[in-house]
């Protein structure tokens, strides 16, 4: 039969409906034990999700604003579920108790995490689940660090007392017992923990998408959808996937081995993407999908005999660093090296970087370019195939299109180009086409 951990993300458990629907969802397979759950999130598009109302309660009570109107909305999304779902919980006197901590000035971490505590507390009630609160099994150091070992070792001794369980997602607790959180959207990473502590065959998580496409549908019409990826193609697509599925919830999968599903509660037919440790089926296909992002700025420096310079790299990486911004990509040449930044990190620093690579680095020539786009063309099956850039490259000029810069990660797992922001479209239609249409 196997064991399943299933984690349901805001839009998923946004109301009773949506709870409904989960409840459909997990009664209909007995392979899931334990249920992760997300603080409700938005019900339709211009919906608040649960969570920016409760950090915008604590912001109006740092800037001393009556933040009661908000807490009142968060209040009342909770008393309807409550009762639409026909459960009590109590809910009346946790939000009670909430407010008395916030009013005793209870920390942001703490007010952010009840928006997955209360809602974990009704599903459990909605389910016939038992109820175990993440801050029994999710531990960081008093500094705030994570700590794997005792959390994995937490997590097997605590649920081994429950044979079904809804945990909340997002936080756990510090040695001090205070609360601590993950970052935004953390509630992934609960689940995949959770998932590699109790050994599940498979980590389920359930958004509002069936799953990745090999692009972006607002760019490529109907784009097909991704059956089966490896973390590692996943990762090279990270343009795509961040929204979907939080980064740092494949580490914990991937240890054990556990494939994660991504599969869609409003759709439960679909049978969605999964995400295994090595793509079987799908190695054939040369392209995986097709993943990219506007607004990078590449600074281009030639220097004769730069090649043979030593420690030239090194240089320029501790320039980056010393303004703490990342460097997206640093493909070289013989003499030219090309630095690749997301302009939002960079954010006003330019004009000096520009100046310390003069000084310091003395190239003959430097040139930048702000509006470029990154597209990474990512496929398993691309190293043990001859003429994939040629096909890429073709169909890009095919369509008119310059490109403005080339790199091929060492796995030979991707390639991505640089195009002018203006030809982000067209490049990302013109490759989906090339390759999978
Ligand atoms: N509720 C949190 C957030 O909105 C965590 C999550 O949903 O995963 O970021």
């Amino acid at each position: 039969m196997g064991l399943k951990v299933a984690k349901f993300g805001g839009s998923s458990v946004a109301d009773a409906i949506q709870i409904n629907k989960i409840k459909d969802i997990v009664e209909g397979d007995d392979a899931i034990k334990y249920v992760v759950v997300s603080a409700p999130g938005k019900r339709f598009k211009d919906d608040s999700k649960v969570t920016d109302l409760l950090y915008l309660c604590k912001t109006h009570i740092e800037h001393k604003i009556p933040y009661e109107q908000i807490f009142q909305v968060i209040s009342d999304r909770y008393i309807a579920v409550e009762a639409n779902l026909g459960v009590d919980v109590d809910a009346k006197g946790e939000l009670q108790e909430i407010r008395r901590n916030i009013e005793a000035g209870a920390s942001v971490d703490y007010i952010a995490s009840r928006g997955e505590y209360l809602n974990a507390k009704i599903i459990a009630a909605a389910l016939g689940f038992d109820f175990v609160d993440a801050k029994e099994i999710i531990k960081f150091s008093d500094k705030g660090k994570f700590l794997e070992d005792i959390t994995n070792d937490s997590i097997k001794r605590v649920l081994a007392e429950h044979e079904t369980a809804v945990i909340p997602g997002f936080y756990g607790e510090r040695l001090d017992g205070s609360i601590k959180t993950f970052s935004r959207g953390g509630s992934d990473i609960t689940g995949a923990l959770i998932a590699r502590a109790v050994g599940a065959d498979v980590y389920e998580n359930w958004t509002d998408v069936s799953g990745f496409l090999m692009a972006d549908p607002r760019i490529v019409d109907n784009p097909k959808p991704i059956e089966e990826i490896s973390y590692k193609e996943l990762r090279e697509l990270s343009y795509m996937g961040a929204s979907v599925l939080h980064e740092d919830a494949v580490y914990p999968a991937r240890i054990e081995n556990i494939p994660i599903n991504i599969r869609n509660t409003n759709s439960p037919q679909d049978p969605g993407t999964m995400i295994v440790d090595r793509p079987h089926a799908n190695i054939n296909n040369v392209v995986s999908g097709i993943a990219g992002s506007k607004d990078f700025t590449v600074i281009n420096m030639f220097k004769s005999s730069m090649a043979t310079e030593r420690g030239f790299i090194r240089r320029v990486a501790g320039i980056m660093e010393d303004h703490d911004i990342a460097i997206e990509h640093i493909p070289t040449g013989v003499d030219t090296i090309s630095v690749v930044i997301d302009n939002e990190m960079l954010a006003g620093q330019l004009d000096d970087i520009i100046e310390e690579f003069k000084n310091q680095l003395k190239p003959d020539s430097i040139e930048v370019t702000d509006d470029i786009a990154m597209i990474a063309t990512v496929g398993a099956g691309m190293c043990t195939r001859t003429g994939t850039a040629a096909k890429l490259f073709t169909a890009l000029a095919e369509a008119n299109i310059n490109i403005r810069m080339i790199d091929q990660g060492s796995s030979e797992m991707n390639i991505i180009v640089g195009v002018d922001n203006t030809k982000f479209e067209d490049a990302i239609r013109a490759i989906y086409n090339a390759f999978v249409e």
